[in-house]
């Protein structure tokens, strides 16, 4: 028995769609300060799979940014773009195992024939479960969801769980446009590279029992989730491109970092105020508590 403890291997997974925010500079914040406390790596991962809402130049800026803000990631960044045919190789080995299964669905008829709404709209009523009714054409593809509750336990929020089948249902791992569904991604992508550590913004929790399923059908070990309170604008919805680039002065990224490090409840010195970039992520380091940091949104004006 190898009782040797496995090294903690974390990942910040920015998405393209704009520069670095609030919101993402707290998860980059989080999951490097939480991976480098245990020892462990930090990777970082474009996810530039929805292509349609990539922007153009935005990988490079966010790049530009974590090194401006001091953080050091191992080995190359991975590209999901660069991972089609290990996503397509995935699918056709689900499929091979019945797990998958083409479906003729618009968005249209399932939001008609949903029995119930699921917690993230329409739930999906298996019209094409057991094979595409005659006359369709496929368009989506999509896992089958068992009959089961999925449980976790949270870094932050504790025990999380969730009953796939009645609050999501077979869900959808390749878009009708042809796209690789981001769950399909990140589950595949994590499992490749090591991924032992996940952490996130809250947003994601109610992925995460897709997720889990998805490990447990490729027979892997889910990584271990922690995910943080998320910023809310002004208006109390999420931090998102929306609000600009709200709380975030591009040329003082030592008062952002002390920032992001009081929104996960953190108490950063004063002396620290006005340190190099490189110092205060030393210092989160050596001082980050998880147990500190908070369940409840914050609004990133109020801090
Ligand atoms: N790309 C996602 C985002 O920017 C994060 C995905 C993840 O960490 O699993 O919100």
């Amino acid at each position: 028995m190898n009782l040797a403890k496995k090294k903690t291997v974390g990942r910040f997974a920015p998405s393209p769609t704009g520069t670095l925010h609030f919101g993402s500079l707290v998860a980059a914040v989080g999951s490097y300060v939480l991976a480098r406390q245990a020892a462990g790596k930090w990777l970082l991962r474009m996810e530039d799979i929805d292509t349609p809402r990539v922007v153009p130049g935005a990988a490079d800026s966010i790049l530009a940014e974590l090194e401006a803000y001091g953080f050091e990631w191992d080995g190359d960044v991975l590209y999901q773009s660069s991972r089609f045919e290990r996503y397509e190789e995935v699918l056709q080995w689900l499929r091979s195992r019945g797990l998958l299964f083409d479906c003729g669905c618009t968005r249209k008829e399932i939001l008609a024939s949903a029995p119930a709404p699921g917690e993230e709209g329409p739930r999906y009523p298996g019209t094409c479960r057991q094979g595409l009714p005659p006359g369709r054409h496929p368009r989506a593809q999509r896992i089958k969801v068992p009959d089961g509750l999925f449980c976790f336990i949270d870094g932050v929020f504790g025990a999380v769980e969730q009953h796939l089948a009645d609050a999501v249902g077979d869900f959808v791992l390749k878009r009708a446009d042809g796209i690789y569904a981001y769950q399909l991604a990140v589950v595949i992508d994590d499992i490749d590279c090591g991924v032992n550590q996940v952490v996130r913004g809250a947003d994601l929790l109610s992925s995460t029992a897709r997720q889990i399923y998805l490990h447990a059908c490729f027979d892997a070990v889910p990584p271990k989730y922690i995910h943080l309170p998320l910023a809310l604008g002004g208006d109390d919805e999420k931090l998102s491109k929306r609000h600009g680039d709200f709380g975030l002065d591009h040329n003082d990224q030592s008062a952002n970092l002390i920032q992001a490090l009081k929104f996960l409840g953190q108490n950063p010195v004063a002396d620290l105020s006005g340190a190099p970039a490189e110092e205060i992520l030393r210092w989160a380091i050596d001082n980050f508590v998880l147990k500190d940091i908070p369940q409840v949104p914050v609004r990133a004006d109020q801090l």
